[in-house]
This record gives structure tokens, C-alpha cells and sequence, in this order.
């Protein structure tokens, strides 16, 4: 836990939040800066504090995720669509240095640029050397 996380502050009821849910591990509060004009942007969080989700064991990581669907389960009643991503890491878009995940509700035409990127094709080889690279990280171990 560090003393100075907005979100371990917001675990704790010392600053306030709008909740949507809470048990022992987890809670879920409304987004202060919403993706979406209507709202409703939820950030699901694990009460304990880790920097990235990398780090949370694989039990709290899936209640967390599990209530991130279900969040996501009850946006699809009066949206069109959902995001539910989470940023790792500040090269990938995370400020909040407290393990989030995001779930976005989504409507037609709203034009937030969530999901699209500009693609790039691999040189032929080439994907199969990465194939390579990220089968050997994976099977060093820690992961
Ligand atoms: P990220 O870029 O993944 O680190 O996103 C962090 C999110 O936390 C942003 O969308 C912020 O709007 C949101 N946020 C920061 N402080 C608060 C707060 N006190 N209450 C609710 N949401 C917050
Ligand atoms: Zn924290």
C-alpha cells in the first residue's frame, strides 16, 4: 500500500468515490473523467495496492476481473457496446500507478477512439521471429 495512491485512499473510504460496488478485495466507483459523454465509465480496482495488474496474483486478478464483467454486463442494458481494458505500465497509458481495469460503456457513433488503431503489417519472417522471442519470455518462468 503506498500512502500518497488516490485509489488505496479510495479503498479506504478517505476520499470519497461513486460506488457502484464493493466486497472485501475489490471495489468498483465511477470513472471522475469519463471516456463517454454519458457516463458510466467504471474502474474496478483490488482494495490491495499493486503498481500493475502483471503483479496481482491470478485469484484476485480474476474476482477482479470477474466483477469488471459483470459491471460490463449491466452497461450492456442501456449501451450498444463496452471496453473493458486496463493500461500496464506508463508507456501503455497508465497514470494511476494502482492495478485498474477500465469498462467503458459504448454507444453507436460516439467516436472515442478506444479500440482502433493504425495497423502495420510484419515483413515476411518477421512474425515468426517474434513468435520466437515472446515464446522464449514466456517460458523463462515469473510469468
Ligand atoms: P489510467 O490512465 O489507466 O491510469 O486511468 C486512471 C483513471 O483514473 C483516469 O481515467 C482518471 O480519470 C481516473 N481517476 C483518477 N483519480 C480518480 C478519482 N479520485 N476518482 C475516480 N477516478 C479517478
Ligand atoms: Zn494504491
Amino acid at each position: 500500500m503506498s500512502s500518497e495512491c488516490v485509489f488505496c485512499k479510495i479503498a479506504k473510504g478517505e476520499i470519497p468515490c461513486a460506488k457502484l460496488y464493493e466486497d472485501r478485495e475489490i471495489i468498483a466507483f465511477l470513472d471522475i473523467m469519463p471516456a463517454t459523454k454519458r457516463g458510466g465509465h467504471t474502474l474496478v480496482i483490488p482494495k490491495k495496492h499493486y503498481e500493475h495488474v502483471t503483479e496481482m496474483p491470478d485469484e484476485l486478478l480474476c474476482k477482479t476481473m470477474s466483477v469488471a464483467k459483470r459491471v460490463a454486463c449491466a452497461l450492456m442494458k442501456e449501451a450498444d457496446g463496452v471496453n473493458i481494458l486496463l493500461n500496464n505500465g506508463k508507456a501503455a497509458g497508465q497514470y494511476v500507478k494502482h492495478a485498474h481495469i477500465h469498462v467503458v460503456p459504448r454507444y453507436k457513433d460516439d467516436k472515442i477512439g478506444l479500440a482502433h488503431w493504425e495497423s502495420v503489417k510484419y515483413h515476411p519472417g518477421e512474425m515468426e521471429e517474434v513468435q520466437a522471442r515472446i515464446k522464449k519470455l514466456l517460458e523463462e518462468g515469473n510469468c
